[in-house]
C-alpha cells in the first residue's frame, strides 16, 4: 500500500517521499503497453513479492538501543535475488521496495541471473563509532541470515548508500559464522575487501559503468543529435550531485575522458570551476574534511540544490531518488541526463523533462555497473577460482612461441614487451566484461529508441527489454 501523498507543490501536481513506488510502477506500466502478455501477469510482475521488516536491539553506550530495518525480495525468478542494502536515517518500507523493483528490471535488462531485492536500515551511519557500527550490523545479518534474508542461493546484498566494503565484510563474517557447513559462504554478499573475497574494480565499478555508458552513448551520433550536443564526449560540461561512491568515481572517469566537470553538489553545498575541477584534489578535500568549504579549486555555493538547474552539457544525479520533480524539471538546462542514483527523476519530471527535449540515460542502465561487477565477483565466489588464473600463463607460453616462430621467419626481433604479453589480469577481464555488458545492452536499447514504433525515450526502452526477459521466464517456467 502506498502511504498518503504530503505536499502540492507550486504547480498543484501532488507529490512526497512515498511516490518513488508509485512512480517506478508507472514507468513499468508505460512500457508494458508495448509489451503484450497474459492477463495479470504484470500484476504480478509489479508487486514485491515479500518484505521482512525487524527490530532489532543492541546493547551500546551503556544502554539499549532499538534499530528498524527492511529487507525486501521484488522478485526471486531467478535466485539469488540481489541488491544493495542502504543505511539511512529516513529510509522506509516503501523506498526499500520501490529500490527491490529496480534490481528486478535492472538484472532483467543486463541479462544477469538475479531477482531484484533491496536492504535498509534507519541509521545516520555518521553517528556511530565503527566499533558500533559493526556490532549493529551484525546483529542486522544475524537477524536476516535467520529469516533467509541473507545467504548465496537466495539473496545477496551489496553497499549501497551509506554502506561500505567494510559493512560488507562484517556481514558475510557473520553469515559465515552462523552458517560453517556452507562452502559458499563467502557469495552470501558481494562488494567485499578484495583481500575478503572481493573483485578488483567492484568499488569503482557503478562509475565505471555511468563511463561506458556515456562513451556509448557518444558513439551513436543520431542519439547524441536528439540532444543537440557536439558528437564527442570530450569537452563536455558536467554537473554531479552527490559526491559519495557513485559520483566520485563518475567524475573521475569523465574528467579522464576529457569531460570538465565545473560543479559538484553535496548536501551542505556545490564547488563550482566553470574551467573543470580537479576531480582527484576535491576527493582528498572532502575525505578528509567531509565538506566543500575552503577548498582552493573553486567556488563554494551554500544553496547547492541551484546548479541542478545549473548551465551544463551533462548532469548527473548520483545521490538519492526523488531529486527532480515537477517543479524543477522545467527549468532543468542540460541536455542529457544520466541516472546515476536511482530513482532521481520523478515519473511527472520525466514526463517534463521528455517533453522539453531533454535525454535520459536511464537508471536502470546508467548505474547497472555495479550489479554487474557484483555479477562477476558472486561467481569468482561461488567457483571459487580467481578470474585467468587457468589461462594467464597458457597465453603467455603461446604468445612467446609465436613471437619467436615469426620472429625467425621475418629475422626480425620484436619488443620484449610483446614477446612476455600475458593472459589478462583480473580487473582486465572486470572492465572487459562490464563494457561488453553496457555496449550491447546500450545497443539494444538504442535499436528500440530509434525504430520500435511508440517508444519514444530509453526508459521505456530498457523497461520493455526487461519486461520481455521477465515475461519470457514466466512463461517457461509455466506461471
Ligand atoms: P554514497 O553514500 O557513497 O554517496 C551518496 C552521496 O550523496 C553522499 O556523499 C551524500 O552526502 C550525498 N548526498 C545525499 N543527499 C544529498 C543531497 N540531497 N544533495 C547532494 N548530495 C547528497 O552512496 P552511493 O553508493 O554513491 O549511491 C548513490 C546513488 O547511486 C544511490 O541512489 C544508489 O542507490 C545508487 N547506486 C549505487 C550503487 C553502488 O554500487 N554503490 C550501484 C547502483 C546504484
Amino acid at each position: 500500500m502506498h502511504t498518503a501523498k504530503t505536499e502540492l507543490n507550486e504547480v498543484g501536481v501532488i507529490e512526497g517521499p512515498s511516490d518513488f513506488l508509485a512512480d517506478v510502477d508507472a514507468m513499468l506500466e508505460r512500457a508494458a503497453r508495448h509489451v503484450p502478455m497474459q492477463d495479470g501477469l504484470i500484476e504480478k510482475i509489479k508487486v514485491c513479492n515479500e518484505t521482512y521488516a525487524t527490530r532489532f536491539g543492541v546493547r551500546l553506550r551503556g544502554r539499549m538501543y532499538t534499530f528498524h530495518g527492511w529487507r525486501s525480495v521484488h522478485s526471486n525468478h531467478p535466485s539469488p535475488a540481489k541488491g544493495g542494502i542502504r543505511y539511512a536515517p529516513d529510509v522506509h518500507q516503501e523506498e526499500v521496495e520501490a529500490l527491490a523493483a529496480l534490481m528486478t528490471y535492472k538484472c532483467a535488462l543486463m541479462g544477469l541471473p538475479f531477482g531484484g531485492s533491496k536492504g535498509g536500515l534507519k541509521i545516520d551511519p555518521n553517528e556511530w563509532s565503527e566499533t558500533e557500527l559493526e556490532r549493529i550490523t551484525r546483529r542486522f545479518a544475524q537477524e536476516l541470515t535467520r529469516q533467509n534474508f541473507l545467504s548465496p542461493a537466495q539473496n545477496v546484498p551489496a553497499p549501497d548508500v551509506g554502506t561500505s566494503e567494510k559493512i560488507m565484510v562484517w556481514i558475510a563474517d557473520e553469515y559465515r559464522r552462523l552458517k560453517p557447513n556452507d562452502i559458499n559462504a563467502e557469495a552470501c554478499v558481494t562488494g567485499k575487501p578484495l583481500a575478503a573475497g572481493g573483485i578488483e574494480g567492484r568499488s569503482e565499478a557503478t562509475g565505471r559503468g555511468v563511463q561506458y555508458a556515456l562513451r556509448e552513448f557518444f558513439s551513436n551520433p543520431g542519439d547524441v543529435a536528439r540532444t543537440s550536443l557536439p558528437p564527442r564526449l570530450e569537452g563536455r560540461s558536467v554537473i554531479v550531485q552527490g559526491f559519495g561512491n557513485v559520483g566520485y568515481h563518475a567524475a573521475k572517469f569523465l574528467a579522464a575522458d576529457g569531460c570538465r566537470i565545473v560543479a559538484v553538489i553535496e548536501r551542505d553545498g556545490a564547488i563550482a570551476n566553470p574551467q573543470g575541477l580537479n576531480v582527484e584534489e576535491l576527493h582528498r578535500h572532502f575525505t578528509m574534511h567531509k565538506t566543500f568549504t575552503e577548498f582552493p579549486g573553486g567556488a563554494f555555493h551554500p544553496d547547492g540544490d541551484k546548479f541542478l538547474t545549473g548551465a551544463c552539457d551533462i548532469l548527473i544525479p548520483a545521490a538519492r531518488e526523488g531529486v527532480f520533480n515537477s517543479a524543477n524539471a522545467p527549468l532543468v538546462q542540460a541536455r542529457l541526463l544520466v541516472e546515476a542514483a536511482n530513482g532521481p527523476v520523478t515519473f511527472e519530471a520525466d514526463r517534463i523533462l521528455r517533453q522539453r527535449g531533454v535525454v535520459i540515460i536511464p537508471d536502470l542502465f546508467a548505474n547497472a555497473g555495479g550489479v554487474t561487477v557484483s555479477y562477476f565477483e558472486w561467481v569468482k565466489n561461488i567457483t571459487h577460482m580467481p578470474f585467468g588464473l587457468m589461462e594467464r600463463r597458457q597465453r603467455q607460453h603461446e604468445n612467446s612461441l609465436l613471437t619467436s616462430t615469426l620472429e625467425s621467419m621475418l629475422k626480425t626481433k620484436f619488443p620484449d614487451a610483446i614477446a612476455s604479453l600475458g593472459g589478462a589480469r583480473e580487473i582486465d577481464l572486470v572492465r572487459s566484461g562490464l563494457e561488453e555488458k553496457m555496449r550491447s545492452t546500450y545497443a539494444q536499447m538504442s535499436h528500440l529508441w530509434n525504430n520500435a514504433e511508440g517508444i519514444d525515450d530509453l526508459r521505456s526502452a530498457a523497461y520493455v527489454i526487461a519486461l520481455t526477459r521477465i515475461k519470457g521466464i514466466y512463461e517457461a517456467i509455466g506461471i
